[in-house]
């Protein structure tokens, strides 16, 4: 296998790796993020709070209704019950069971009001917890994907590092350490190869004799503008 060849092999294991790398880390940010699910999970507690709220509302509001009724009830007792004589205060009960009657219908309003804000909270309540159910199934879903996907990513990337261990193993030093500080200059690409007589990374035409020397991959060739390993083969 000739230096270029190799080299250009490196290079191709190592912009798998890169990308498996790239790819690995969304995958555990993906995992973390958990911001949809804590959204609709806070929803939902203010739903439910909400629905506390107005339940107890109705609550109280059916309790003064029903107060009311025993009031009204006693008032009239006494109004037609018959021991009360006096005309004058006759009146003052007939007044009072009057008043207590135009509340009734006040409290009655209030006791239809809670109802409707029950309802409205109800429906409220059974969409939020609809939409937290499918979320949850969502992400375990989505979860099981991205932990299927990392197993096999980091399975791919142990025999690539193997396969760069023999790959380096008989590399010289002088040229991987020229490899090394390409792949950091150049934005992890050290070894371009040539198409269409040009440098592939960079665009730029290659003269003659470069390219015959690309070519011919007895020696490390570089090109003349971004300064990249060619690889001609
Ligand atoms: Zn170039």
């Amino acid at each position: 296998m000739s230096l270029p060849f190799k080299l250009f092999r490196l290079q191709q294991t190592d912009s798998q790796l890169d990308q498996i790398h790239a790819r690995l880390s969304e995958i555990a940010n993906q995992l973390n993020d958990l911001a949809a699910l804590h959204e609709v999970e806070a929803q939902f507690e203010s739903s439910t709070t909400r629905l506390k709220e107005v339940r107890s509302r109705l609550q109280k509001a059916e309790q003064c209704v029903k107060d009311q009724s025993i009031k009204i009830e006693l008032a009239e007792a006494s109004l037609y019950g018959g021991k009360v004589q006096n005309p004058k205060e006759l009146q003052d009960l007939q007044n009072e069971a009057v008043a207590l009657r135009n509340f009734l219908s006040v409290l009655e309003d209030r006791q239809l009001e809670a109802m409707l804000l029950v309802d409205e909270a109800e429906q409220i309540h059974a969409a939020v917890s609809a939409k937290l159910n499918e979320v949850k199934e969502e992400t375990t879903a989505l979860n099981s994907r991205l932990l299927k996907e990392q197993a096999q990513l980091e399975k791919e990337r142990a025999r690539l590092r193997e396969e760069r261990l023999v790959a380096i193993a008989g590399t010289p030093t002088e040229n991987l350490e020229l490899y090394d500080s390409l792949r950091k200059q150049r934005r992890g690409l050290a070894v371009a190869q040539v198409a269409d007589n040009a440098c592939s990374a960079c665009g730029t035409t290659l003269n003659a004799s470069l390219l015959q020397a690309a070519r011919a991959l007895t020696q490390i060739v570089r090109c003349s503008s971004c300064g990249r390993i060619l690889y001609g083969g």
